[in-house]
């Protein structure tokens, strides 16, 4: 149907796109077709597409003409469906619905590990700070929201095979707004940092960027004070994986935007040194080796051999070298009349030990660093506020060893699927026939089961793990694996695998499970599944840690207190990770959701390359096939008959300004009137649908004519 008034500038645009702009449109609606359209798009270098107001995206691993400011300004309070498909487009929707519909927002961008999610997510709060209110104190807060993304990114991302800017932790941020869609300030939420990386990285990955920014980007006089030396492969936490040097990243440079933005988010230089000192001193710890000896008692006993670099920890830590001394080497235990008894540790347990408490104090100055944000972006003033949240987790992840922080990572995704297929899958179809539309039912994969396998209380994989960790006796890695083997639960779903049914896999495989994810089937090894889920700390280690009297490590390592000593277990890494999960969930869920889907081209980040089978692959996990069939054969748009008549009315004489009948009839009317085909909408109970989103488009075009 085309707007009474001849085609717009919109409609030449769009009618010079490749391919189709929305899938809903293509014909026959097959998934080679699909493919074939994303392909064609993305060899003329247009990487969005939409599934109605789903956006897809593929990676162009480029930098293309798409983003600044003269295109955001052609997006700018533009409709959906009137310019190409942008993240623009979506992000302008969402805000402008927050703003003026009252209805607050999420963004959920969902794709495997290296397919452009955080990039998406910065490109959206990039638009979204661009088209809110202007003035000193609100770019001071948008300013203050953008910076917090280098901070987040060079201490919690990392160089994998998969993406040299691999999130290490997930990431949802709510912006705030107040009544007029300025915004106020934002609060950070973080999921689970890979703290193991921080001690052990696989061949040709790196540790957390922040250590090689510092070693490459600080002053020499910084250095200096640091006690550190520039050259990263001196330091066993960096030189271990062979890789220190990246093409795409500019370690010095980069040290400077941190820095920066570290200032603008009100960090003092103060803490900024305390920063700093904490990553020298958890570089230089992890240079200390153990050798045993005989004490002149005749006992066994562990000594370090870096006597320098231990009293240059302790300067950086501000402590009395004998405490630190004591916690790495030694172990207290209290004896049944409540006496102090004091083991030596073999230098196993020392290596242990002191990787544990590097992991922790990084772990611990990340949740602090994020707190700090927090602050600063806090908003002040305790009015009413509108929110749009933006969701950027890590990535579905497939290694060649895949551990516990694959198993939480993959378990996370596994929930964000189950959102979408919540929300766009089963509600829309839900919808239609709580509304008594004719409807035939699309079937789609279901993921639930999935999730039930691993989180399902008292009995899914989480809970075996955790019932584990808590038994007494002698518990390990191969006994909370038998134990996922002979539970009826686990054993018997489709979805798990021990390793007597791997059949074709051989030797390596005696410590693995798989789970065949919605994504693909993932075989996990269980070393150091007990021991991360666990997360202690001994004792010794965080009361040396809380008596350093560097600035942070007291609000770091509170447990250390010795006045606060309890007995209390703290709760299990994938316990809180549930948890935390869960809360995400209630939290999307309350929201509106807006939804980018990335997808991967090719495994070597290259761009202009893509590699059709590992697309239509993805294509196929994420359940966008279903989502076009969902999309095609149902509504793009249903509204309550109150609110469509209230906006439309002024459409149509005999419903403006006042219309006497019933809600159904004065719309009925509307649509009449403006000769829209009967084809194009039906009738709910309490809703009325329309099909295409162009009528929609017309409406509104018509009534901002008016
Ligand atoms: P993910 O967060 O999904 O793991 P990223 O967003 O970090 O992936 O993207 C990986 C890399 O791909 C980026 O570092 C960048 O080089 C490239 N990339 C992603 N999205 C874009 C884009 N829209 N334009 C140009 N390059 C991109
Ligand atoms: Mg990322």
């Amino acid at each position: 149907m085309s707007v009474p008034n001849g085609p717009t500038r919109t409609q030449t645009i769009l009618d010079n796109m490749v391919g189709v702009g929305d899938c809903v449109l293509l014909d026959p609606v097959t998934e080679d077709a699909f493919v074939d359209n994303l392909l064609l798009r993305f060899r003329a270098k247009d990487v969005y597409t939409y599934i109605g107001n789903v956006v897809v995206s593929v990676n162009p691993y480029q930098s293309l003409p798409l983003y600044g400011d003269k295109k955001i300004d052609e997006y700018r309070g533009r409709n959906l469906y009137e310019l190409p498909p942008h993240i623009y487009a979506i992000s302008d929707d969402a805000y402008r619905s927050m703003r003026d519909k009252n209805r607050d927002q999420c963004i959920i961008i969902t794709g495997e590990s290296g397919a452009g999610k955080t990039e998406a997510s910065k490109i959206v709060m990039q638009y979204v700070a661009a088209v809110s209110g202007k003035g000193k104190d609100i770019d001071e807060v948008k300013e203050q929201l953008l910076q917090s993304n280098p901070v987040l990114e060079a201490f919690g991302n990392a160089k994998t095979l998969r993406n040299d800017n691999s999130s290490r932790f997930g990431k949802y941020m709510d912006m705030e707004f107040d009544f007029k869609g300025d915004p106020v300030g934002g609060v950070i939420t973080n999921y689970l940092l890979e703290k193991s990386r921080v001690i052990d990285q696989s061949p040709k990955e790196r540790n957390f960027h922040m250590f090689y920014q510092l070693l490459s980007g600080a002053p020499s006089l910084l250095l200096e004070e640091l006690m550190l030396d520039r050259d990263a492969e001196k330091y066993n936490f960096l030189n271990q994986s062979g890789c220190i040097n990246v093409d795409t990243i500019d370690d010095k440079k980069d040290f400077a935007v941190t820095q920066k933005a570290m200032q603008v988010l009100g960090f003092s230089d103060e803490e900024i040194l305390g920063i700093y000192k904490l990553l020298a001193a958890i570089l230089k710890l992890g240079n200390i080796q153990f050798e045993c000896y005989t004490e002149k008692s005749g006992m066994e006993a562990v000594k370090i051999l870096q006597e320098k670099e231990m009293i240059e920890i302790c300067d950086l830590l501000d402590c009395e070298p004998n405490d630190i001394l004591q916690s790495l080497t030694k172990r207290s235990m209290m004896g049944g009349k409540g006496d102090k008894v004091v083991t030596s540790l073999d230098p196993s347990h020392a290596v242990y030990g002191r990787n544990a408490v590097c992991k922790a104090i990084y772990a611990r100055l990340f949740e602090w660093i994020i707190k700090t944000i927090n602050e600063s972006i806090r908003v002040k003033a305790k009015t009413k506020r509108k929110v749009m949240g933006v969701l950027d987790i890590y990535g579905f992840e497939i290694f060649q060893n895949n551990s516990f922080e694959q198993f939480i990572i993959n378990y996370c995704n596994e929930k964000l699927q189950q959102i979408f297929i919540e929300l766009t899958l089963k509600e829309e179809q839900d919808e239609y026939v709580q509304e008594g539309i004719e409807w035939t039912h699309i079937e789609y994969f279901n993921n639930a089961v999935i999730c039930d396998l691993i989180e399902k209380n008292n009995k899914g994989i989480l809970a075996m793990l955790d019932d584990e960790c808590l038994r007494p006796g002698t518990v390990t890695d191969i006994t909370f694996l038998n134990k996922l083997n002979s539970s009826p639960f686990i054993a018997n779903q489709k979805f798990y695998e021990s390793r007597t049914k791997m059949k074709s896999d051989k030797s390596i495989l005696h410590h693995c499970f798989r789970v065949k994810h919605y994504a693909g089937d993932v075989t996990y090894n269980v070393n150091g599944f007990i021991d991360k889920n666990n997360d202690l700390l001994f004792r010794d280690l965080s009361q040396a840690m809380y008596k350093c009297d560097h600035l942070l490590l007291k609000l770091l390592f509170p447990e250390g207190n010795p006045e606060q000593y309890s007995k209390k277990r703290p709760p299990t890494a994938g316990y809180q990770f549930k948890n935390s999960i869960a809360e995400l969930m209630k939290n999307l869920l309350a929201k509106n959701p807006n939804y980018i889907r990335c997808i991967k081209p090719n495994d070597f980040k290259k761009p202009d390359t893509y590699d059709e089978t590992i697309i239509r692959h993805q294509v196929r996990y994420l359940g966008l096939m279903e989502n076009v069939r969902v999309r095609r054969a149902g509504y793009a748009f249903r509204q309550p008959y109150e609110l469509c008549l209230q906006r439309y009315k002024m459409l149509c004489p005999r419903t403006w300004p006042n219309w006497n009948g019933t809600l159904k009839n004065g719309v009925t009317e509307i649509l009449i009137h403006n000769r829209i085909p009967t084809a194009e909408f039906s009738f709910g109970r309490t809703k009325i649908f329309i099909r295409s989103p162009r009528t929609l488009f017309d409406l509104e075009e018509w009534r901002r004519r008016k």
